[in-house]
């Protein structure tokens, strides 16, 4: 029978070997920052830690069908955490938590303790339906940044677009998590035309009027572009308009060609008026490709790395790990590293995407 660690006791996959966190800085890899056969360097790892989420969002999944990881593939806690320890030492400077929905990924708050603990920014992107009680655990374990998805103000368009979500719940996780000292949370709004292309304005008024940060994103085709309805995209463009009209004033690049963080949105602000100053992020994939400053790999909940988004070559993390162990791995990251292209291939019509589902990888 399996030894339970104590770091991890309620990941039901837990292994015996101690935590990456537990562990000396620079143990398990050597070499270099890593850098891509287009010379761009990887700073960011976003981890799925569930295929499984308590929404369906129709742009995220069927509602039936999927595939779904069997437990026993699927990453135990401590595994992740080895992980991301040789990425930190790799030169990785933040990572993502995300899914499915990572909230219901039992032992989340141990594991961002850990992680917070390599030392590395430990972000999270979240639905948002547990954070009431979620967002104070969380931050105390070391949580840096929030990014909640919320499509709609109206409850009964909230629930149709997820399937099954109550928007009332997101308000108040919101609210806690603003309570409790997260600051400057995103709020994610996928634009789809026909759907809520009316409200985008007022959603960013909203996020301003509470402190958080309006980010918009443009539909794309994954899942071989089986979702994707392409009247339904929303240009980066016209996303901006909608804002600046609601804003009373034109939005301005943040500075130059419009600043990035380390994620992919461009952020801008408002010119004049009430709102000045105020900033609002755009994710363009598809008419405003950023490609060429792509910094980051994504790790599914099985433990496959996968060098892009959109494409569904990947390379297994999880059978080096447990045969080899963490030595190994770093090798392996910079084998799958080789292989990253320069862009992705989303067209405008729903061609050229992943066959993998966004649920399965994590946006
Ligand atoms: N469950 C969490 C959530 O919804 O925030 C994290 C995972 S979800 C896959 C991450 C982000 O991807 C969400 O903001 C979601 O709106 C976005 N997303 C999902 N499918 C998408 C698609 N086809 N095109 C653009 N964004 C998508
Ligand atoms: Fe779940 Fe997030 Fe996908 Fe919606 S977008 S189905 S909340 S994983």
């Amino acid at each position: 029978m399996k030894r339970r660690s104590r770091l991890f006791a309620h990941d039901p996959g837990s292994t015996p070997h101690r935590a990456a966190a537990v562990r000396g800085r620079g143990a398990f890899a050597s070499g270099g920052p890593l850098v891509d056969p287009q010379a761009r360097r990887i700073r960011y790892l976003r981890v799925s830690l569930t295929d499984r989420c308590n929404y369906r969002c129709t742009y995220c999944m069927p509602e039936e069908g999927i595939d779904r990881i069997a437990r026993a593939d699927l990453l135990t806690l401590e595994e992740v955490a080895t992980i991301v320890q040789v990425f930190a030492e790799l030169g990785v400077e933040r990572v993502r938590l995300t899914g499915g929905e990572p909230t219901v990924r039992r032992g989340l708050v141990e594991l961002v303790a850990a992680l917070a603990a390599i030392p590395i920014d430990v972000v999270l992107t979240t639905n948002g339906a547990r954070l009431a009680e979620m967002a104070a655990p969380l931050r105390q374990a070391g949580l840096r940044g929030l990014t909640v998805s919320l499509d709609s103000l109206d409850p009964e368009r909230f629930a149709a677009i997820t399937r099954r979500g109550v928007l009332a719940e997101v308000l108040a996780g919101l609210d806690a998590a603003r309570d409790v000292g997260f600051s400057g949370i995103k709020i994610n709004t996928v634009a789809i035309r026909g759907f809520n292309d009316h409200e985008l304005g007022e959603l960013a008024l909203w996020a301003w009027e509470r402190g958080h940060v309006p980010r918009f994103i443009e539909v794309m085709p994954m899942s071989a572009g089986r979702l994707y309805v392409p009247g339904e995209l929303m240009p980066a463009a016209e996303i901006r308009e909608r804002v600046a009209v609601a804003a009373g004033a034109p939005l301005v690049s943040d500075s130059g060609e419009g600043v990035r963080g380390l994620g992919p949105a461009t952020y801008w602000r408002v010119a004049s008026g009430p709102h000045a100053g105020r900033r609002v992020g755009v994710i363009a994939p598809m008419t405003e490709n950023f490609c060429a400053s792509c910094n980051r790999l994504r790790l599914s909940a099985a433990g496959s790395l996968h060098s892009c988004l959109a494409r569904d070559d990947a390379g297994d993390l999880r059978s080096v790990l447990r045969s080899a162990g963490p030595v190994a791995l770093a090798a392996r990251v910079r084998a799958v590293l080789g292989y990253k292209q320069s862009g992705h291939t989303f067209a405008l019509d729903g061609q050229g995407g992943p066959d993998k589902a966004m649920i399965s990888i994590g946006g």
